[in-house]
């Protein structure tokens, strides 16, 4: 591993400033991922600012929802009794990632920021890999593509984020907040992460120096009604094949309203916007619900090792959904 110094700043300010200084500079969490990536030379900080001592606090929101700092752990968020019961879908992403070891220091932060889990993108001496040396290629393509994306992959790069977390998110249409150089914004999470195109290196919207500082969720009837579905090859200790985030309100026996969000699929969390149009105001039902995940996938360009994943992503949908609508589907 490369030397690197070790500096915790004082508050976001000094660590956006320092980070926008020393483009060898990166943030530091929990660790979990990032010095894995540093134990295998795929990324050589020369300087880390640790931000888990900045906003690790999580406060309920007058109307009762949630802003959550970006240094809390992802275990307190996932069993914080405000979020189990109001967010049930979040809490249960957060608890089918990882081990309960990691997640103890896993942070908010770090979570949303994690780095795809492409076996070619780790393997630094015998692969090539556009996102980790931009211009030179993509092994995966053409090679074990089990793990890879069917929606919204380019030429450049067919990874997907690796998130449970971050689907969650997505369905609960959360809001990141940031604070760097320029000042402070707020991002929809759906607009947070990017589709590889031709940058692949690309991955997110922030800025050199900006910092996440918070994660805001909205209080709605509808995310207590919400559930967390993880497909994957072992029942636990492992990254999604496919996985829904959903949250649905019924009235009559009719979707009034639906999220929809699929982790494993692509670069990003997969918001099924076209699913949830069809479904809204429709009586629900199995059929119903399979008509509206075939329109989502239909726009998925498979490769031979991850061809399953579309059958697999339809039946979830379904079945998820059928869970939620209960006695009325
Ligand atoms: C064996 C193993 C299994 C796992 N399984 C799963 C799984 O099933 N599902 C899942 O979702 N995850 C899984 N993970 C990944 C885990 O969730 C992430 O490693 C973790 O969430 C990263 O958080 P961290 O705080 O440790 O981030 P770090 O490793 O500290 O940082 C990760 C990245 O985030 C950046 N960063 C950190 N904080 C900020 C901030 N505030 N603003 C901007 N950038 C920031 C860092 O610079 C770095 O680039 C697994 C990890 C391991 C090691
Ligand atoms: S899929 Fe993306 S991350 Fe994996 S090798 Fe290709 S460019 Fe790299």
């Amino acid at each position: 591993m490369k030397p690197f110094t070790y500096v915790r700043p004082a508050d976001g300010a000094e660590a956006s400033s320092l980070a926008a200084k020393n483009n060898q500079a990166r943030f530091l969490g929990g660790g979990t991922n990032l010095v894995d990536l540093m134990r295998q030379n795929v990324e050589t900080p020369a300087e880390l600012l640790d931000v888990t001592g900045l906003r690790a606090n999580i406060e309920i929101t007058a109307s009762g929802g949630l802003l959550v700092g970006s240094a809390v752990r992802n275990s307190t968020l996932a069993a914080h009794p405000h979020v189990r019961q109001h967010f049930p879908v979040l809490s249960r992403a957060l608890l089918s990632g990882a081990s309960a070891q990691i997640r103890n220091m896993a942070t908010v932060g770090g979570n949303i920021m994690q780095r795809t889990r492409c076996a070619y993108f780790y393997d630094v001496a015998g692969a090539r890999c556009n996102k980790r040396n931009p211009g030179s290629g993509c092994d995966a393509i053409g090679g074990f593509t089990r793990y890879h994306a069917v929606l919204g992959a380019s030429g450049h790069c067919i990874a997907t984020h690796p998130s449970d977390m971050c689907v969650a998110l997505a369905a609960l249409d959360a809001t990141v907040h940031t604070a760097g150089p320029d000042g402070k914004r707020s991002v929809p999470i759906i607009e947070f992460h990017l589709l590889p195109g031709e940058h692949p290196e690309v991955e997110t919207v922030l800025r050199p120096g900006e910092l996440i500082t918070a994660v805001e969720i909205s209080a709605s009837a509808m995310a207590a009604r919400s559930e967390y579905r993880k497909v994957r090859d072992r029942s636990s200790y492992a990254f999604a094949l496919v996985s829904v985030a959903a949250a649905i309100n019924m009235a009559q026996g009719q979707i009034a309203d639906v999220r929809i969000a699929l982790g494993g699929v692509a670069a990003k969390p997969w918001r099924a916007a076209r699913a949830e149009e069809i479904l809204r105001g429709k009586k629900a039902s199995k059929e119903q619900f399979l008509d509206a995940a075939e329109s989502e996938l239909a726009a998925a360009r498979p490769l031979e090792g991850n061809r399953f994943k579309i059958g697999l992503a339809k039946r979830t949908i379904a079945a998820v959904l059928g869970d939620l609508a209960g006695d009325a589907a």
